[in-house]
C-alpha cells in the first residue's frame, strides 16, 4: 500500500510526516481560541471541531470534536473511529469534490498550539524491554542476576501517575528527593543527580474492559500511539525501588508526544515479537504481529549548543506487546478505561548506541558519553531531550510530532515558604 495522494500541500512530500495516510489526534488553539480536536495533515491542523460544527462531519451522538480532549471520540467506538478516518479521507483526498468547502479549515500548523491530545484515566509503566532489562540488571544486580525470573513470562510493570502526563514541550523541574550511594551510612534528601529520559511507545486504550481480554481483544481494544518519555530520577530509584518498585523516581514526569497516531494507520507496519526464550503461558501468546516497525531516536540539546543524536532504536526491539501487556493488565480482572495509558518500557537495542537511557548509554554513569561541544552521564540543567519516530512505507513516511522537553534546575529548596 503507498501513499495516499492529498490536495493539501506537502502532504504527498515522501518525508512529511502527516500524509493522508496518517491522519493523527491532537488538540491545538491559535491565539485566545479554546483548545479543540484537530487532525495533522501536511503542513496543517485540521479544525475538526469546526468542520463538525459547520456539518461537513456528523458523528454519531455528535458534537465529539469541540472539546480539548479525543476521549468521547475513543468511547463512540471503533465503528466510529473507522467512519471518522474513511470521512476525513475521502474529504481531504487528491479530487475531493469538497476541497473547497474543507481548505478554510486548515489551519497552518506553525500557528498553533498543542495540547494534550486525551484525558490520561490512569497510567501504567511496563518495563518489557529485553536489552533494556538485561542492562538495567546487570548493573544493579549484575550479569547472573539480570533477568528477575519472572521477566520471560509475564511484562513486569508499576501503577504509574496519570497526574503527571504532560505534552510535549512542557518544561520538566529537577525533583529532590531521598538519595543514598553506596558507600553513603544514611541517605540525604537532595535533588537527583541522576536524572534520566527512558525512550518509550505508549498505547491509549479505546474500548473499556472488565476482566481478562484475549490478547486479540487486546489490540482491538489500542486506540492509537504516542511517542513517551518516562522521566526517571535514577538516584531515587536505587534507593526506593525495593521491594515495591519504582515510586517518586518516576512520579516527576512523563511526556507524551502531542499527536495519537491511530491502530489504523500503523496497520501496514506491524511486525512480530523476538522468538521466545521460553513458551508463553497461552493466554500471553500472540495470536499474530502486534509490535510495529517504528524507527526511533533520541537527540539531546545542551542549552544553546547543537543537538547530538544520542541513541538510535526501533519499538520492533520489545519483547512484549502491547496487546501482551494490556491483557496480563487485565488477568486479574482489573477493569480498563477509555483514556488509560500503557507505557512499553524503555526501549534498547542490542548495540551500545541504540540504548534508549542515559543510564545504559553512560553504564551508570561509569562511561559518559561524548555529545557535540562535551560529554554527559545524565541530563544536566537546560539540557532538551526530544524523542522522534517514524514508519517509512512505500513513498510516504508516518510521523509522530517530537516528545520535547526540558529540564529546569530543581527548586532551591521545596520546603522555603
Ligand atoms: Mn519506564
Amino acid at each position: 500500500m503507498g501513499l495516499h495522494r492529498s490536495w493539501v500541500d506537502r502532504a504527498n512530500v515522501p518525508d512529511c510526516p502527516f500524509p493522508l495516510n496518517n491522519l493523527p489526534c491532537g488538540v491545538f488553539s491559535t491565539g485566545a481560541d479554546a483548545p479543540r480536536c484537530g487532525v495533522a495533515i501536511g503542513d496543517f491542523v485540521l479544525d475538526v471541531a469546526a468542520l463538525e460544527a459547520a456539518g461537513l462531519l456528523t458523528l454519531p451522538d455528535g458534537p465529539l470534536l469541540d472539546v480539548p480532549f479525543w476521549n468521547d471520540v475513543m468511547e463512540a467506538g471503533p465503528a466510529v473511529w473507522t467512519y471518522l478516518r474513511d470521512r476525513l479521507t475521502a474529504l481531504l483526498a487528491e479530487g475531493s469534490a469538497e476541497r473547497k468547502a474543507v481548505d478554510p479549515f486548515l489551519v497552518p500548523a506553525a500557528d498553533v498550539t498543542l495540547h494534550m491530545p486525551f484525558l490520561v484515566s490512569e497510567y501504567t509503566d511496563f518495563y518489557a524491554g529485553r536489552h533494556h532489562a538485561f542492562n538495567v540488571g546487570t548493573m544493579f544486580r549484575g550479569p547472573e542476576n539480570a533477568l528477575p525470573p519472572n521477566w520471560l513470562h509475564i511484562p513486569i510493570g508499576y501503577n504509574g501517575r496519570a497526574s503527571s502526563v504532560i505534552v510535549s514541550g512542557t518544561d520538566v523541574r529537577r525533583p529532590w528527593g531521598q538519595v543514598k550511594g553506596p558507600n553513603d551510612d544514611a541517605p540525604r534528601f537532595a535533588p537527583s543527580a541522576r536524572f534520566d529520559i527512558e525512550l518509550e511507545m505508549g498505547a491509549i486504550v479505546g474500548t473499556p474492559s472488565e476482566g481478562p481480554v484475549t490478547v486479540a481483544e487486546a489490540d482491538a481494544m489500542i486506540f492509537g500511539y504516542v511517542l513517551l518519555n518516562d522521566w526517571s530520577a535514577r538516584d531515587i530509584q536505587a534507593w526506593e525501588y525495593q521491594p515495591l518498585g519504582p515510586f517518586q523516581a518516576k512520579a516527576t514526569a512523563t511526556t507524551i508526544s502531542p499527536w495519537i497516531v491511530t491502530r489504523a494507520a500503523l496497520e501496514p507496519f506491524r511486525t512480530p515479537t523476538p522468538p521466545r526464550e521460553v513458551p508463553l503461558l497461552p493466554h500471553l501468546q500472540e495470536p499474530g504481529p502486534m509490535l510495529y516497525d517504528i524507527a526511533l531516536e533520541v537527540g539531546l540539546t545542551p542549552e544553546g549548543g547543537r543537538e547530538t543524536i544520542i541513541a538510535r532504536t526501533n519499538y520492533a526491539e520489545m519483547y512484549y506487546s502491547a496487546a501482551q501487556q494490556l491483557a496480563h493488565h487485565t488477568t486479574s480482572g482489573c477493569p480498563m478505561n477509555v483514556g488509560d495509558l500503557l507505557g512499553s518500557g524503555t526501549i534498547s537495542g542490542p548495540e551500545k548506541g541504540s540504548r534508549g537511557s542515559l543510564l545504559e548509554l553512560s553504564w551508570g554513569g561509569k562511561e559518559p558519553f561524548p555529545i557535540n561541544g562535551g560529554s554527559r552521564s545524565f541530563i544536566q540543567d537546560h539540557d532538551t531531550l526530544t524523542l522522534r519516530g517514524q514508519c517509512k512505507g512505500d513513498g510516504y513516511t508516518i510521523g509522530f510530532g517530537d516528545c520535547v522537553g526540558k529540564v529546569i534546575p530543581a527548586l532551591a529548596a521545596p520546603y522555603a515558604r
